[in-house]
């Protein structure tokens, strides 16, 4: 069930909220994908009533009654918000994030709390402290990371719509491995007040949903400027479902080095004939270069560890969280409550973080980074503002379709997955992922929409053009 198609049902009285919310609870209570770390049964009933009278009142808000699971790293208010770790095991959370506090005043209904990696730091759900999330399409599967669990829950039919945030991939990379659609926006675009901090010139929120149009209704809900947010962007909203941008002659790039090794040949079949299919509707399609492409992987894993090792530090066992016991002095309390109550990768980038940023290394790693970083953007900029600059980049998510849980045992190949997420964060960009076939195995993988900053409507437009002419996204898991 989609946003679109629910909202009419609830306001033409078809199916009240509560009824609704009754049911994907109960569907969570029997689910063995781990999808939620915290299930919110009261607030969502309490929310889901709100919703009802309102409804009945003529109110006409799109997202008014819709059960939605929102990732564990919104802070919540009352609520459990967990960010994955134990560190932040029992934190009730004393306040709203922006997008908290958005999508209650549209009514949404809050099902629960979605599992995720630690702190977002991962690709594949597997660094959660609460335990691994499970793909719906074969539950050997990973479903992708950070944003996992709110992938699975959309996919496996344990919620309408969830939120993400994506720091180097973590919207696209669980929506392709799931088979949804999800969007990043322009860094700016959403206020990150009250989202934990991983690296916050990257972070950024967004919603992740069955179609491109609920894309689109989500955002009008979760973006804007707030002066509680420094990076916060003040371009006026708009309405994201309204482009109509033609595919008559849009210019699609494709990069070359997208498709260069390390990309699985069945993946790269399914993109090109997506991107085929977008030539049929009227598209022409441009090889372009990303020559940095793979240099944005080191960038990308020395400037977000710094950011973190800064980000993190406030977890000390003395202001919130996790507190160890049976210490002696200050200096064990917070080395103790550190040592137990981070995950294994969140310190390995603590460590990185702080030896990168450390005196006599930071010139040759931290700043050289930044460089580096600057080259990406740039490659970006190339391609779209020069002479016969394209109007989208189109390429895979992901190299791969979901592996096996507890395949990957290396943290830099893990790392490695993430090569063509990673440069869109680094640039600030928009981007979407949907889906747009299947692997040998059932798998679905998805299809990579770049835009210019500030291209959102149109993304999703395009994006929803594609699903009107294709139906993997209408796909589900058995
Ligand atoms: N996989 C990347 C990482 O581990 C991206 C995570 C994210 O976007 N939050 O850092």
């Amino acid at each position: 069930m989609t946003i679109e198609k629910l909202a009419k049902d609830l306001q033409q009285k078809k199916i009240s909220s509560v009824e609704l919310t009754i049911d994907y609870l109960a569907k969570i209570k029997n689910s063995k994908l781990n999808a939620y770390i915290t299930i919110c049964d009261d607030l969502a009933l309490k929310q889901a009533k709100n919703a009802d009278i309102r409804l009945a009142n003529g109110d006409k808000s799109q997202l008014l009654g819709i059960p939605y699971a929102h990732k564990d790293l919104f802070n919540t208010l009352g609520v459990k918000t967990t960010a994955g770790s134990k560190i932040l095991e029992n934190f009730i959370s004393p306040y709203n994030s922006t997008v908290s506090e958005k999508l209650e005043n549209a009514g949404g209904v809050i099902l629960g709390k979605a599992n995720l990696d630690e702190f977002a730091m991962g690709s594949s759900n597997e660094t959660s402290a609460f335990g691994v999330c499970k793909n719906p399409w074969n539950e050997n599967k990973i479903v992708g990371g950070s944003s996992g669990g709110s992938a699975a829950a959309v996919a496996g039919d344990l919620c309408v719509f969830a939120t993400g945030t994506d720091t180097g991939g973590s919207i696209r990379q669980p929506a392709s491995m799931c088979g949804i659609s999800g969007i990043k926006p322009t860094y700016g675009r959403i206020s990150r007040y009250g989202i934990i901090a991983y690296a916050s010139s990257l972070d950024q929120a967004g919603p992740m949903a069955k179609t491109a149009k609920d894309c689109g209704i989500i955002l009008n809900v979760m973006s804007g400027f707030d002066n509680k947010d420094s990076t916060s962007s003040e371009k006026s909203n708009e309405d994201f479902t309204a482009d109509n941008t033609s595919l008559n002659g849009l210019k699609i790039g494709v990069p070359k080095e997208y498709f260069a090794d390390g990309l699985d040949d069945l993946v790269a079949t399914q993109v090109q004939n997506a991107i085929k299919e977008y030539e049929k509707l009227g598209a022409e399609i441009i090889e372009v270069s990303l020559p940095n492409l793979k240099a944005s992987i080191p960038a990308y894993y020395i400037i977000a560890p710094c950011e973190a090792s800064s980000n993190l530090s406030r977890y000390d066992g003395v202001r919130f969280g996790f507190r160890a016991g049976d210490i002696e002095n200050l200096d064990e309390l917070y080395v103790k409550s550190r040592t137990i109550g981070f995950g294994e990768e969140v310190k390995r980038r603590i460590m990185i973080g702080t030896y990168a940023l450390s005196e006599g290394y930071y010139d040759a790693y931290y700043l050289k980074a930044q460089k580096v970083r600057r080259l990406v953007a740039n490659d970006f900029e190339q391609v779209f503002n020069n002479a016969d600059g394209v109007d989208v980049i189109m390429g895979p998510v992901s190299p791969t379709t979901a592996w096996d849980i507890g395949s990957i045992k290396s943290p830099t190949q893990m790392y490695l997955s993430d090569i063509y997420t990673l440069g869109v964060n680094l640039a600030g960009l928009p981007a979407m992922s949907i889906p747009c076939g299947f692997d040998n195995n059932d798998m679905p993988v998805g299809l990579q929409i770049i835009g210019k900053p500030w291209s959102e409507a149109s993304l999703i437009n395009i994006a929803d053009k594609f699903q009107n002419a294709t139906d993997f996204h209408n796909q589900k898991p058995k």
